[in-house]
């Protein structure tokens, strides 16, 4: 740029109504932010979160205790005890799992032959310390109540993981 280019652009303030303009113009352009967490964006059917422990529709636990999910879990964040019932049927005793550990790699859902342990479409369980985000058997299975309708659907479209 020549030094006359250079003065003329100076004293015209080019460059500030330039500015100026590009303000206006996104001041009235479509919003591409949003006011999270009042606003939400939409979410993959294949997003995986929290985990969730299923239910058959009469109420039956699903999960029959063969420990293929804490097997494969590559971060051994599952941990299962296990015991046979009257009639037989075998159960879990304990089923935890250390939500600091977990890598939400999914294996643990795609070993599962019951559909029993799922991740689901919650993103938003953060909390203030450690102690809460060790989950137990009842808190997957109240995860599981509550999101139910949710998981149902998604594992009916039987979507790939990735
Ligand atoms: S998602 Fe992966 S790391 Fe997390 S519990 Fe399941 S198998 Fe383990
Ligand atoms: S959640 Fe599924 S894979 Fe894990 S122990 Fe229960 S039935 Fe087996």
């Amino acid at each position: 740029m020549s030094f006359l280019d250079k003065t003329a652009r100076s004293f015209l303030l080019s460059e500030l109504f330039g500015g100026m303009w590009l303000t206006i113009k996104y001041m009235f352009a479509k919003k591409v932010t949003l006011n999270y967490p009042f606003e939400k964006g939409p979410l993959s059917p294949r997003f995986r979160g929290e985990h969730a422990l299923r239910r058959y529709p009469n109420g039956e636990e699903r999960c029959i205790a063969c420990k293929l999910c804490e097997a494969i879990c590559p971060a051994q964040a599952i941990t299962i005890e296990a015991s046979s019932r009257d009639d037989g049927s075998r159960r879990t005793t304990r089923y935890d799992i250390d939500m600091t550990k977990c890598i939400y790699c999914g294996f643990c859902e795609e070993s599962c032959p019951v559909d029993a342990i799922v991740e689901g479409p919650n993103f938003e369980f953060a909390t203030e310390t450690h102690e809460e985000l060790l989950y137990n058997k009842d808190k997957l299975l109240s995860n599981g109540e509550k999101w139910e309708s949710l998981l149902a659907k998604r594992i009916e479209l039987d979507l790939p993981y990735r």
